[in-house]
């Protein structure tokens, strides 16, 4: 029945979303006519049971003459994701391809191209929902998380999705930096009008980037009108950002509380599974013959960043071409060497912080966690934090629950008093480059 099944989903569905719904789910059972359907999220779970269910009963009676239920249930975070052969590469159409141009999307940046995994599976799929069905379902959407983790990427693959199913569609990507410049020409040249022309008359506007909204009053105030129209029209809007809206310093209210009308996905960094297929679909796409363990070695070196992990094959590659030398992994390994402080970031633990922060003050580390008030223990614990943010790639809400359950809100104002003590102190200024010596090296 399922392979059944998975024929008539191909027939209705576009290839993105088949790689995202059906491939990505499992059946598991058939048993007193109840189907039971592992999925990876709830949003996956939603999606089926709102848009692909009815198919299941209908396929399921053709095929066995009862009713048959679809259950779905929801994957055990903890599970190794499944290992998926590369889905087959399709050129872009020509109209879609002038049209991507028009709107700025990098033309390498698409569904195909994106390798699903945990980490960002649940941002992949809400991305596939707007895409298919932009304005109707979630609006805005809103992808946050670290450098290099594929959220521009999946911004432009939901714009060329969207001129795929509607080629004449009016798309425009900017960082938030641009959106900021045009306004601020616009005034300067009186052009106000064009300018609004050109962001409110779109059907989709992709904004990259805006916790560089920060600060800019102006500009904000602008956006807060273009978010207004297009929304009450029905057009969809795509953000991204670094952090969650209410962690953006000095980002208004208003535009906040709106960004959370929609769905805030988080990218976080890939496993080694998803590392290793990224490597391998990329060697694929450039012809590259690569080992299977040079992969393993090379995904394993870098582990949180897409963009480095893709610089590093281009390195192992240049390597090579420079060397005469077919592609190992003692080539890689010699490739590779120089690069080792980027792994840092990743390496080290809050609790490493910790222990040394403690040990350079003289501190007992529950008293570093603790909630004492005292200041020979508030500003190691707010320097250990402030280390924390800038030295690794957790979240703020995890590096409150490492330092005894305290609120991401303790950290964010942690991070800031000693942002400032660094301007003003020179005492704190010493100690805090000490430990990130200390730390680092
Ligand atoms: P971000 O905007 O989050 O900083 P990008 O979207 O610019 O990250 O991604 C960085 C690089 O990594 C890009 O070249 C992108 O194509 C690649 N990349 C990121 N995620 C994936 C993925 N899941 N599959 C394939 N390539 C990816
Ligand atoms: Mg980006």
């Amino acid at each position: 029945i399922w392979k059944e099944l998975e024929d008539d989903y191909r027939k209705i569905l576009t290839p993105p979303s088949f790689n995202a719904w059906i491939e990505q789910a499992k059946p598991i059972s058939l048993i007193n006519n109840l189907l039971t359907i592992e999925v990876p999220s709830n949003l996956h779970r939603e999606y089926w049971e709102k848009n692909l269910a009815a198919k299941i009963v209908e396929t399921g009676f053709r095929l066995t003459g009862e009713e048959v239920t679809p259950v779905f249930i929801i994957e055990n975070e903890k599970k190794e994701p499944e290992k998926k052969s590369a889905p087959i590469q399709t050129e872009l159409p020509d109209i879609v391809k002038r049209n991507s141009k028009k709107a700025l999307l990098n033309s390498k940046y698409t569904f195909d191209t994106f390798v699903i995994g945990k980490g960002n599976q649940m941002a992949h799929a809400a991305a596939l929902v707007v895409a298919e069905d932009p304005g109707a379902t979630y609006n805005p959407l809103f992808f946050y998380g670290g450098v290099g983790l594929g959220k521009t990427h999946l911004m432009h693959a939901i714009g060329h999705q969207m001129l795929t199913n509607q080629p004449d569609a009016k798309i425009k990507y900017v960082t938030s930096e641009t959106f900021a410049n045009d306004y601020i020409n616009s005034i300067q040249n009186r052009t106000s009008e064009a300018f609004r022309q050109e962001y409110r008359n779109v059907d989709l506007l992709l904004v990259d980037d805006i916790q560089f909204f920060a600060d800019k009053e102006g500009t904000q105030e602008e956006f807060f009108h273009t978010f207004n129209t297009l929304y009450n029209e029905g057009h969809q809007i795509v953000l991204t950002s670094d952090r969650l809206p209410n962690e953006i310093p000095k980002l208004q209210e208003r535009l906040v509380s709106r960004f959370a009308w929609g769905l805030s996905v988080d990218i976080t960094p890939p496993d080694l599974e998803t590392r290793i297929a990224i490597l391998r679909k990329r060697a694929n796409a450039e012809g590259l013959e690569i080992p299977d363990d040079t992969l393993s070695y090379i995904a394993g070196q870098i582990d949180s960043n897409i963009r480095e992990l893709e610089g590093a094959l281009v390195r192992v590659q240049a390597f090579a071409t420079m060397n005469g030398n077919d592609i190992s992994t003692s080539l890689a390994a010699d490739a590779l060497k120089s690069l080792k402080p980027a792994k840092l970031k990743s390496e080290l633990s809050i609790l490493l912080i910790q222990e040394e922060v403690c040990k350079y003050y003289h501190l007992q580390l529950k008293d570093l966690k603790g909630k004492k008030r005292v200041k020979s223990i508030v500003v190691p614990r707010q320097i250990a934090m402030f280390l924390s943010r800038e030295l690794t790639d957790n979240s703020l809400p995890k590096i409150g629950a490492e330092f005894g359950g305290k609120d991401h809100t303790t950290v964010i104002h942690a991070h800031e008093k000693i942002q400032q003590l660094l301007d003003t102190d020179p005492i704190i200024q010493k100690e805090v480059g000490e430990l990130k010596n200390i730390l680092i090296s």
